[in-house]
């Protein structure tokens, strides 16, 4: 049949009509008062289903940890027993994730939550985050929901003490066999492992459906990589190589030696960015990526203070958040007392700056291509504080060229359609009941993804007084940890 243009154009007015009515009226139809246990009126909801949108002045009724229904505030009556939280004026976001975290322990699940973080990604597992996972499910533990890998996975010697160090496709297979059979979210491989353990590892997780994701070593290009199905890239790890124009060596680590030349000669306008990069295969592999389902969690935030010199490290010692960081890790964050980072020189970090802004425009270049971006913050690495640096990373990604509504679909609606939730990181009718209340318009500002007046996390109201005692109760925690001589965190970057 074919539609003429007018017909058309009552068909939409037609479908207008019905999407109306079906919100004023209750899901049974009837005008009965709504019930559930818990409504939030006068909010803004930004729901994330398309951009910029906002249903100002609305009522959020959640049960059972679930939304129920969202409707134009005073449209409908509320069942006497719902328990309503006017919130006047305020704006309401699904809750975030951070997409990469290394979890130090239950005392830290806090920090998140005060930070509006209802899921985490974590990086490296033990059964100590199995039982962590599970208990957040059951409701037994207040955190945010746990997505973890097993124990780090990497060639033969490792990285980090205590990574499965694998230097066969035999020896891979058994551990991505043994990760899934023990309940691991998806399995993390490493820098320093070899080509044929790297394929065989893509090859057993899709036989056996588990997900594989994190660096791509530095013997893998990253468009095979990417080819073989790799879930997510950490860091953006293996692009700078994969684009360095041709002539440009940049060495086989992300702190070589020939990367701090090259830098100290872009900070001494000697060589421009151009002159390092190919833009055009920039966004080749950034087609690629989008074409191939890959997703990119560029953790801006961790490569940023990775960078710092020892001043610029001082002067986030002195950061009101270091109240929240347990006496071992503010010692490894220490430049001089970080095994990665000790042997460099002022002049060096300097140098390594120099790949920010060329980071930021991969960032962008990914983003305009539709290649897929989540939010991560790699916390517990160097002045990557848990929760609050997620807002960080939220600022950079607006920084790098993303608009505010697309900054905070990383942390929402894009981990959605990452771990194959289409309701997850939305504010939609039957979606989880994990919210975030904002005095301010983060789609104005993203800036204003700080500004929480109250989380919801599975249905439970958590008001601004209640999160402010969970992060005294943290500081308190960690204000008491032993100070211990530093030694090499389970956790990598
Ligand atoms: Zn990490």
């Amino acid at each position: 049949m074919v539609i003429r243009f007018n017909s058309l154009r009552v068909l939409v007015v037609v479908a207008g009509l019905m999407f109306v009515c079906a919100c004023a009226r209750s899901p049974t139809g009837n005008s009965a008062p709504i019930d559930g246990d818990l409504a939030i009126t006068g909010v803004n909801v930004i729901s994330m289903a398309s951009p910029d949108e906002i249903a100002a002045d609305s009522t959020v009724v959640i049960a059972g940890g679930r939304v129920v229904a969202i409707f134009p505030s005073g449209e409908r009556e509320l069942a006497a027993s719902v328990e309503k939280i006017e919130l006047n004026g305020a704006f309401v976001i699904p809750g975030l994730a951070d997409m990469h975290i290394h979890l130090g322990g239950p005392d830290e699940l806090p920090l998140y939550i005060a930070n509006g973080v209802t899921l985490v990604r974590n990086m490296w597992g033990d059964e100590e985050t199995l039982a962590m996972r599970s208990a957040i499910a059951d409701g037994s533990l207040l955190g945010p929901r746990i997505v973890t890998a097993g124990t780090l996975v990497d060639g033969k010697p490792g990285a980090w003490p205590g990574s499965e160090e694998v230097d066969t496709p035999e020896r891979a297979r058994e551990v991505v066999l043994k990760q899934k059979s023990a309940g691991y979210d998806f399995v993390k491989v490493y820098s320093l492992m070899p080509v044929d353990v790297f394929n065989e590892i893509a090859v057993v997780s899709a036989e056996v459906g588990i997900p594989f994701a994190g660096h791509v070593p530095l013997e893998v290009e990253v468009a095979d990589a990417i080819r073989s199905g790799i879930d997510s890239v950490e860091h953006l790890y293996g692009f700078e190589r994969a684009t360095a124009v041709n002539g440009i060596d940049l060495g086989m680590s992300s702190m070589s030696p020939e990367k701090i030349s090259i830098g100290a000669r872009m900070n001494a306008g000697e060589l421009a960015a151009g002159d390092v990069f190919s833009d055009t295969r920039l966004k080749e592999l950034a087609i690629l990526s989008r074409d191939s389902n890959t997703w990119n969690v560029p953790t801006l935030i961790v490569l940023k203070n990775f960078a710092l010199t020892r001043d610029q490290a001082d002067d986030n010692f002195a950061r009101e958040e270091m109240k929240y960081v347990p006496a071992p890790m503010r010692a490894f964050w220490n430049p001089d007392s970080d095994f990665r980072r000790a042997h460099f020189s002022d002049t060096d970090f300097e140098a390594l700056q120099a790949y920010f802004d060329p980071m930021l425009d991969r960032v962008r270049v990914l983003n305009d291509a539709g290649a897929g971006l989540l939010a991560g913050t790699d916390s517990s690495n160097p002045f990557v504080f848990p929760g609050f640096s997620l807002h960080e990373e939220l600022e950079l990604l607006v920084d790098a060229g993303l608009t505010p509504f697309e900054a905070l679909q990383t942390a929402t609606s894009n981990v959605g359609k990452f771990l194959g939730e289409p309701q997850l990181g939305r504010i939609e009718v039957g979606a989880n009941a994990n919210l975030v209340v904002l005095s301010d318009n983060p789609l104005d500002d993203i800036r204003h993804t700080r500004d929480i007046t109250g989380v919801i996390r599975n249905g439970e109201w958590l008001a601004a007084d209640r999160l402010a005692e969970m992060l005294e109760g943290a500081e308190a925690k960690f204000a008491a940890s032993p100070a211990q001589a530093p030694e090499a965190p389970e956790g990598g970057n």
